[in-house]
C-alpha cells in the first residue's frame, strides 16, 4: 500500500501542473488510487463529473500507453486538442486519418512518445490494428462511455462488443477501466460482464450534485410556464428538451417571435444547420437551445443555468444524463420536468413504433414505470434518484428540490387510501389505473358494467373527484410504494405488504393532497 500512496501524492502533482487543480474530487481519488493499484475499475459518475481525468493521471503514471476508446469521433478531436495543449502527448486514430497518418501516430506510440491513444471501438475489429497494438506496450485501456456495451443501456452500439476480444487478446493482458454516467444495475452487470473486468473495484459517486435543484411539476401549462421562464432568465443560457421534432421546431418558433436568441437541435436539420446553432451555443451567440435528446452528447459548455423537460424523458438514465447537462459548473442550477399524463402515452407509442424482442421491450416498460414514480413522488427528489442507482446518501432531504420545497401541509390520506386499496382487491388486482379510477368515480363504462362493478361497495366512493384526480391519486400511492404495476404494455395494478397494514389500521398514510386539477393549469402557480 505504501506504493500506492506515494504515487497518489504524484497523481496529485501532476493534477496541480498540467491542469492547475489544487485537488481530486472525492470520486477521482478513488478511482485513480484503485487504477494505479492495477486493478480493473468501474466508474460511475455524472456528466460532468470528471471522469477524463480519471484516466488521463493515471495514464501519466504508468509506463506504457493508455488507450482511450471513445464512441464519438468529433469529440476525440477536441479531447486530444485539449491535452496536447497542456502539454500531455497525446492522439487519436480514427477514420478521419489518412492510411499513412495512422501509420505515423501508431509508430510515435511504439517509439513511447504518446501516453494516450484516442480509438473508436470499431477501430478494434479490424485485424491489422489488433496486430499492431499487439507490438505495443499498453499498460491501461480505459472505455469512455461503456454504458454503451449494453443493450439495456440507452445507446447500445454492436462494436463495444470486440472491447473484451480484444483486451484479451493483447500478448500482456492491461488493466481495464470502464467509465459511464449510468448506473442502473442491469447496466452495471452488463458492463462488467460484457467488458470482461476482472474482479473490478466499482465506484458509483456524485450523482446528486449539489448544484442541482431538481423539480417535477405537473399539470402546468408546459408552453406558459416556459416561456415565463425563459423571460425571467432570459440572460443566461439553458437547454429546454421536448420528445420530438414538431414540439421543437414550436417551441422554437414561439421564443423567436418573442424575440429570445434561441436556437434548435434535432435529426431532421441538416448537419450544417445543427453545426451552427451547438457551436452559438457554445460561444453564447444564442442563449437557450430548443432540442431533442439529439443534442448534448459530448457538449462540454459548463455554465448551463437550467434544463427543463417538457416532456417526461423515456427513463431516468435518460432524465438524469440530460439533466446532468446544467451546472457542470458547480454553479447553482435548475433542472425542471414538465410532466403530463401524456406523456406517458407518448413514451409507450415509440416503444410500441420500436421493433424489439419482448425482453427488452418488458425492460423499458418497466424503466419507464420507474420514471413515472419519479415524477409522482412526494419525497426528496433527489433521495429519489440515488435510490433508484443504488448511491448510498444520508437521510437529510436536499432541501432544495421541488417535493423538499413543497410547503403544502402533509395531510392524512389514509381514508382515501383505504378506499382505494379496497376496490383494487375487490377487483382482485386484474386491472389498470384507469378502470380502478372508473369504478371509484362510479363510471357508467361498458367495461365497469361489462364486468359487473357498479355492485361493488367501493362504486363511485370517490364520486365528486374527476377520474383524472383519482388516476393521480393512485399514482402517488404506486410512487410512495403502497401499491406496484405489473410489467408490460397494460400494466396491472397490485396491492404491496404495506396496503395491507393500511386496510387493517395499522398505518397511517400521511401526504401532500393532489391539487384539484381544475385550479392547477389556470395559471396560478
Ligand atoms: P465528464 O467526462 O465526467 O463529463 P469531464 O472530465 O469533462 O467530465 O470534466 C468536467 C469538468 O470538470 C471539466 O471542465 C473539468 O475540467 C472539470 N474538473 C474535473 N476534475 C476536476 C477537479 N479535480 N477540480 C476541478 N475541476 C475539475
Ligand atoms: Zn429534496
Amino acid at each position: 500500500m505504501k506504493v500506492q500512496t506515494a504515487s497518489m501524492e504524484q497523481a496529485q502533482q501532476l493534477l496541480q501542473k498540467y491542469y492547475g487543480y489544487p485537488d481530486f474530487r472525492e470520486g477521482q481519488r478513488k478511482i485513480v488510487a484503485s487504477m494505479l493499484g492495477g486493478a480493473d475499475t468501474l466508474g460511475i459518475m455524472p456528466t460532468g463529473g470528471g471522469k477524463s481525468i480519471c484516466y488521463q493521471i493515471p495514464a501519466l503514471l504508468q509506463p506504457g500507453l493508455t488507450l482511450v476508446v471513445s464512441p464519438l469521433i468529433s469529440l476525440m478531436k477536441d479531447q486530444v486538442d485539449a491535452l496536447i495543449a497542456m502539454g500531455i502527448p497525446a492522439a487519436f486514430i480514427n477514420s478521419t486519418l489518412s492510411g499513412k497518418e495512422a501509420n505515423d501516430r501508431i509508430r510515435a506510440a511504439r517509439r513511447g512518445e504518446l501516453k494516450l491513444l484516442y480509438v473508436a471501438p470499431e477501430r478494434l475489429e479490424l485485424d491489422w490494428f489488433r496486430e499492431e497494438m499487439g507490438t505495443l506496450d499498453i499498460s491501461c485501456v480505459a472505455v469512455d462511455e461503456a454504458h454503451c456495451v449494453s443493450q439495456w443501456g440507452h445507446d447500445f452500439r454492436t462494436s463495444y462488443l470486440a472491447v473484451s476480444p480484444f483486451v484479451n487478446g493483447l500478448p500482456r493482458r492491461p488493466t481495464l477501466a470502464a467509465f459511464t454516467a449510468t448506473a442502473t444495475p442491469e447496466v452495471m452487470d452488463d458492463m462488467i460482464r460484457l467488458l470482461r473486468l476482472d474482479n473490478p473495484s466499482v465506484f458509483v459517486t456524485g450523482l446528486g450534485r449539489d448544484n442541482l435543484a431538481m423539480s417535477v411539476l405537473r399539470g402546468e401549462n408546459k408552453r406558459e410556464y416556459i416561456m415565463n421562464y425563459v423571460e425571467t432568465h432570459g440572460h443566461q443560457p439553458g437547454i429546454i428538451y421536448a420528445a420530438t421534432r414538431k414540439e421543437v421546431d414550436d417551441l422554437y418558433g414561439r421564443l423567436r417571435q418573442a424575440g429570445v436568441p434561441a436556437g434548435r437541435y434535432h435529426a431532421g436539420l441538416s448537419d450544417r444547420e445543427r453545426e451552427e446553432s451547438q457551436e452559438a451555443f457554445l460561444y453564447d451567440d444564442i442563449r437557450v437551445m430548443v432540442a431533442t435528446n439529439a443534442f448534448g452528447m459530448g457538449i462540454d459548455k459548463s455554465n448551463v443555468r437550467y434544463v427543463i423537460h417538457f416532456n417526461m424523458p423515456k427513463n431516468m438514465e435518460a432524465y438524469v444524463q440530460e439533466a446532468g447537462r446544467a451546472g457542470r459548473d458547480g454553479e447553482p442550477s435548475d433542472c425542471i420536468l414538465l410532466f403530463s399524463p401524456q406523456d406517458i402515452m407518448t413514451q409507450k407509442f415509440l416503444i410500441e413504433q420500436n421493433p424489439q424482442d419482448e425482453d427488452r421491450k418488458r425492460n423499458e416498460y418497466r424503466k419507464l414505470q420507474q420514471m413515472v414514480e419519479y415524477c409522482y413522488s412526494t419525497s426528496c427528489l433527489r433521495w429519489g434518484m440515488l435510490d433508484y442507482f443504488g448511491e448510498a446518501h444520508d437521510r437529510t432531504p436536499c432541501g432544495i428540490c421541488s417535493s423538499c420545497r413543497d410547503e403544502r401541509e402533509l395531510v392524512d390520506m389514509t381514508v382515501d387510501a383505504q378506499i382505494v386499496f379496497s376496490c383494487i382487491h375487490r377487483m382482485r388486482e386484474r386491472f389498470g389505473v384507469s378502470l380502478v379510477s372508473s369504478v371509484l368515480k362510479g363510471s357508467q363504462n361498458k367495461k365497469v358494467l361489462q364486468y359487473g362493478f357498479d355492485k361493488l361497495p367501493t362504486y363511485g366512493m370517490m364520486r365528486r373527484r374527476t377520474e383524472k384526480e383519482i388516476s393521480e391519486l393512485i399514482n402517488m400511492f404506486i410512487a410512495e410504494g403502497y401499491l406496484a404495476l405489473t410489467e408490460g404494455q397494460y400494466p396491472v395494478v397490485r396491492l404491496q405488504p404495506l396496503a395491507g397494514d393500511v386496510l387493517r389500521g395499522k398505518h397511517q398514510v400521511m401526504m401532500r393532497a393532489p391539487e384539484p386539477a381544475s385550479a392547477k393549469g389556470a395559471g396560478t402557480s
